[in-house]
C-alpha cells in the first residue's frame, strides 16, 4: 500500500482562491490523493479546535494526515536548556499530531555543531529515548519518524537514521531522497544507488518491520561541499534524483509507505504524477505476473 500527498498546500490551491487547510482534504481527494503532510516547521502549535476540524475533514475524504515538527529542534546539543526546548517541541507537536489524527511526527535531529559526529549522535539518541518514555507517560501514540537529512553537518545519515529508529518499535524511518541523493554530491542515479537503500533498511530493521517506511521526495540541488541547497519541481529535469527506480523499488519490495512530495510550489501536482508513475510500474507487474 503506497499513499501519496504533498507537504504543505500548493500555489494553485491558493490561485484558485481557497484560504484555509481545512479545504485541502476534499482538494486533495479530488485529486486522488490519500496523503497530507501538515507542516509545524514553524511552530509546534496550532489551534486545537482547528487541528480537531482538520482531522476530522481529513477522515471524511480519506486522506491521511502526517506533521512535521519544527526545524529548530536540535536534539544534538551539550545545552541542558536548548534539550529541554526541543523536548517541548515535540511534545506539543505529538500533542498537535494527536488532535488532528496524525500518528506520523517527521523530526529532524539535530546539527553536529561543534561537536564530533559521534558525540552529537549519542546526545541525540539519549535525548530522543527519553522523549519517547515522556511521550509513552503523556499518553501520546504517536510514532516519532526521524529523517534522512540532506546536509553534510545534519545528523541523519541513512545509517544515523535507522539505528535511531531501533530505540522503539514505535519509530518509522522518514527517507528523503532528495536528500540521499544530496548529501553524497547525487548519489542516486542507477537504480542499484536506491536497492541499496532498500537492502540496507530490511538489514537493520528487519523483513517485516523494515517495510513500514515514510518517503519525502522531490528533485534537488545540492553543493558538493555542503550537500543540500535548494527544493525544485518534478519538471525540473535537470536536478536528480529520479522517481522512477524509486517506485521500482516500491513494488518490488512490497513496501507499505506514504510519499510525502515536497516540490517547490507544485507539490500536490507533483504527489498526482509520482502517483501515476508508480501505477504505471504497478500495472505492469501485475500483468506480467499474470502472463507468465
Ligand atoms: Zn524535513
Amino acid at each position: 500500500m503506497i499513499k501519496f500527498g504533498p507537504a504543505g498546500n500548493s500555489d494553485s490551491f491558493y490561485a484558485q482562491g481557497y484560504k484555509s487547510s481545512l479545504d485541502m482534504p476534499a482538494w486533495l481527494h479530488n485529486m486522488s490523493l490519500t496523503a497530507y503532510e501538515y507542516s509545524l516547521a514553524r511552530g509546534a502549535r496550532l489551534r486545537p479546535e482547528l487541528a480537531v476540524r482538520l482531522g476530522e475533514k481529513a477522515l471524511e475524504q480519506g486522506i491521511c494526515v502526517s506533521v512535521h515538527a519544527p526545524y529548530y529542534i536540535n536534539l544534538a546539543s551539550d545545552d541542558p536548556s536548548a534539550i529541554q526546548k526541543s523536548e517541548g517541541y515535540i511534545l506539543d507537536t505529538s500533542q498537535t499530531a494527536s488532535l488532528l489524527g496524525a500518528r506520523r511526527v517527521v523530526l529532524h535531529p539535530g546539527s553536529v555543531g561543534q561537536n564530533s559526529r559521534k558525540h552529537a549522535f549519542a546526545n541525540v539518541k539519549r535525548n530522543l529515548e527519553q522523549i519517547i518514555i515522556k511521550l509513552k507517560q503523556a499518553k501520546l501514540d504517536v510514532a516519532l519518524c526521524p529523517e534522512t537529512m540532506g546536509k553534510k553537518n545534519q545528523i541523519g545519515s541513512l545509517d544515523e537514521t535507522l539505528e535511531l529508529c531501533l530505540l522503539d518499535p514505535s519509530m518509522i524511518p522518514t527517507l528523503d531522497f532528495g536528500h540521499l541523493h544530496a548529501v553524497d554530491g547525487g548519489a542516486l542515479i542507477h537504480e542499484q544507488d536506491y536497492r541499496r537503500i532498500f537492502e540496507r533498511l530490511l538489514a537493520v530493521l528487519g523483513e517485516e518491520r523494515g517495510r513500514t517506511i515514510h518517503i519525502h521526495y522531490s528533485r534537488i540541488e545540492f553543493t558538493e561541499k555542503g550537500g543540500e541547497k535548494k527544493h525544485w519541481t518534478y519538471s525540473d529535469t535537470a536536478y536528480g534524483p529520479e522517481f522512477e527506480p524509486l517506485a521500482q523499488c516500491l513494488n518490488e519490495y512490497g513496501m507499505s509507505a506514504t510519499v510525502i512530495c515536497e516540490s517547490r510550489g507544485t507539490m500536490a501536482e507533483d504527489a498526482m504524477t509520482l502517483k501515476k508513475i508508480y501505477d504505471r510500474i504497478r500495472e505492469d507487474y501485475l500483468f506480467r505476473l499474470e502472463n507468465i
